[in-house]
């Protein structure tokens, strides 16, 4: 339930559209009761037409009683004044007025629905979205994309069917069954007080049913998250997949997948449906009841009923049917939608997210410089980075080398805050990074990683992503600076080409100057380069090479190398191993102490 109201919440701005549905929904059954109710006058004037009796003009009273006898003395002043056909003429128009006019409502308060709908549905992929974006990066390592795509996109889904079938079972079905059910007590209380011995025990199995049914929609929906895991790493990793001839494997791991998933698919279907024949086979005995009861009482005129009421008693109860039906149909479909919600909210209530303060400070110029003052981190128990101390003074370039797994990666993620240290502090002018607005803090940043990632679009809005006002010139220029605009003027369409899925139609080159396009363009004051040349071709690794020391110019920089060469002209070169700064210095003393760096050196010279 708590799940329930959560997602009702997302409804805003509701306003007007709760009293509107249910004005509109209560003219809605009036309308159709009334149509259901014409029965018994009708039927009077078939068969009853010889002993019509005359009504007198009934007192003013708010009751069903004052309609009734108002009804009935002009209906019986009109069939004694023009004759029985007119009075029938009355009756089929009134039938079919009042169905109009029922389905009118319906329609009205269907629309509202589907606003209310929609609204949920807008407001919960947003936030959703919104929260994913916050999260700081050791989520994204720790989940499956393929899961958190599926909740993203399916369960939403699945939320969405519940909610509009959920009005109609809170709101609607009850109104219709208290509505009916008034009538009926009216008409025969004690023939009333049948019907309603079978609604416990049909509820109480409904209710077991529907219980069951949630535990088999999350796990089917979990299993959903894992069929698209496989479909992610799959694709991501076709490649290797081919290469390795790894695919009966992954067919096998698939299939799998997708026969658990029919499995709990079936377990709900047959709950499912097992529901809606529950409902109406309690509703057929109840009928049973009523018609052997209720005949027998005007077989012995026990009752005062006339068989025509009896009759219009009868058709209206069966009108309850339908709304119970769908009343123990809706309570399956919540219980799917819940299922679903549940594993939204999940993610949404996960506590990874990097706060931004917002009354934090901006970040336009930097002055100083950046100091990491005794950090340490872990992703997980183990410590990654110990004790970590140094600075890079405004406009000079600090260099990490050592030995892959060491921590480099890691000391360059905690800058632009993809990660807060467990100990110690970070400061950028004296000013913790925790004390500004994340967002401006990024903007004074230029990241270009190893995977430099691009997105499937065009050049032109691979390089100005990020940068939407970027004129032409600008985003040239900035590809001058990289050393890209010459390969990008090279291909057919230019700066309209699109470089396919992550950039796979371009060379390995010609990725990374992209992506060093999209800084040199940003033109932050500070730059983190995880500089990856030990993949490219020698001509390519030279204009790679070139465009970073461009980049670097003016600019306060951190450099993860690769290529020790590069790095000669650093301020200060960190060596990290095993999350510790075991060496530091210019590049001239760290080849005088000899040590790890000279080691790696010399290695990389042979
Ligand atoms: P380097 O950049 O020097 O190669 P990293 O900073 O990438 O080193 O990694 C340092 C250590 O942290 C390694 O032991 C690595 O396995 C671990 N590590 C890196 N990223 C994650 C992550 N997202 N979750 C858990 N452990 C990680």
């Amino acid at each position: 339930m708590k799940t329930y109201l959560r997602i009702l919440r997302y409804a805003k701005p509701v306003g007007l559209l709760a009293p509107q549905y249910l004005v509109y929904t209560i003219l809605e059954i009036i309308f159709g009761i009334i149509n259901f109710a014409m029965m018994i006058p009708l039927l009077n004037v078939l068969f009853r037409i010889e002993n019509i009796e005359t009504y007198e003009y009934p007192d003013f009273s708010i009751s069903i009683d004052y309609l009734k006898g108002l009804f009935y003395y002009y209906f019986s002043s009109i069939i004694e004044e023009k004759g029985q056909f007119s009075a029938l003429y009355l009756i089929c128009g009134l039938v079919v007025a009042s169905t109009i006019i029922a389905n009118l409502f319906k329609y009205l308060s269907n629309i509202i629905l589907a606003m209310v709908r929609i609204n949920v549905i807008t407001n919960l992929r947003t936030t959703f979205f919104e929260r994913l974006m916050s999260f700081d990066l050791k989520y994204f390592s720790s989940s499956r994309r393929g899961d958190v795509i599926a909740r993203g996109t399916s369960d939403i889904l699945e939320i969405e069917n519940s909610v509009v079938s959920s009005f109609t079972v809170l709101l609607k079905d009850p109104l219709k069954i208290i509505s009916l059910f008034t009538v009926l007590f009216w008409m025969n209380a004690q023939l009333t007080l049948y019907t309603l011995i079978l609604l416990p025990v049909s509820g109480l199995l409904i209710s077991q049913l529907v219980k069951k049914l949630r535990k088999s929609a999350t796990r089917m929906q979990n299993t959903l998250g894992e069929i698209g895991n496989v479909l992610d790493e799959t694709i991501g990793g076709m490649r290797v997949v081919k290469a390795f001839g790894a695919e009966s494997y992954l067919k096998k791991k698939f299939r799998n997948k997708v026969d658990r998933y029919a499995k709990y698919n079936f377990t709900i279907a047959k709950i499912y449906n097992l529901a809606p024949p529950t409902s109406e086979t309690f509703g057929a005995i109840t009928l049973g009841l009523l018609l052997l009861i209720g005949g027998q009482m005007i077989f012995n005129n026990e009752s005062s009923m006339e068989a025509a009421d009896f009759i219009g008693f009868i058709v209206l109860f069966s009108q309850i049917l339908a709304p119970a039906k769908s009343l123990a149909n809706g309570f399956s479909n919540i219980n799917k939608g819940i299922a679903s919600g549940e594993r939204v909210f999940h993610l949404i209530d996960e506590d990874t997210a990097i706060l931004s303060k917002p009354d934090g400070k901006d970040c336009d110029a930097i002055n100083d410089g950046i100091t990491f003052n005794d950090v340490s981190f872990a992703y997980e128990e183990k410590d990654v980075l110990k004790n970590i101390n140094f600075k890079i003074p405004k406009g000079k370039v600090v260099a990490l080398v050592g030995p892959s797994g060491g921590g480099k990666s890691t000391i360059a993620d905690l800058v632009p805050r993809f990660y807060d240290p467990y100990q110690g502090e970070i400061l950028l002018d004296g000013t913790n990074l925790k004390d500004f607005k994340t967002e401006s803090l990024r903007k004074a940043m230029g990241i270009v990683t190893q995977e430099s990632i691009l997105f499937h679009d065009t050049i032109y809005n691979n390089i100005s992503f990020g940068n939407p006002h970027a004129t032409f010139e600008e985003v040239t220029e900035a590809a001058k600076v990289a050393n890209a605009h010459e390969f990008i003027e090279k291909l057919e369409k230019g700066y309209e080409t699109e470089i396919g899925e992550r950039g796979a139609k371009l060379s390995g080159g010609q990725r990374q100057r992209l992506s060093i396009a999209r800084a040199v363009l940003k033109n932050p004051p500070i730059m983190i380069l995880d500089e990856a040349t030990s993949a490219l071709d020698s001509e390519s690794e030279k204009l790679v090479q070139e465009a970073i020391y461009n980049l670097m110019q003016n600019r306060t920089t951190l450099v993860i190398a690769h290529r020790l060469s590069t790095i000669q002209n650093a301020d200060e070169i960190l060596v990290i191993k095993e999350g510790e700064i075991i060496q530091r210095g210019s590049h001239e003393s760290l080849m005088e102490d000899g040590g790890l760096y000279k080691k790696l050196t010399d290695m990389q010279s042979f």
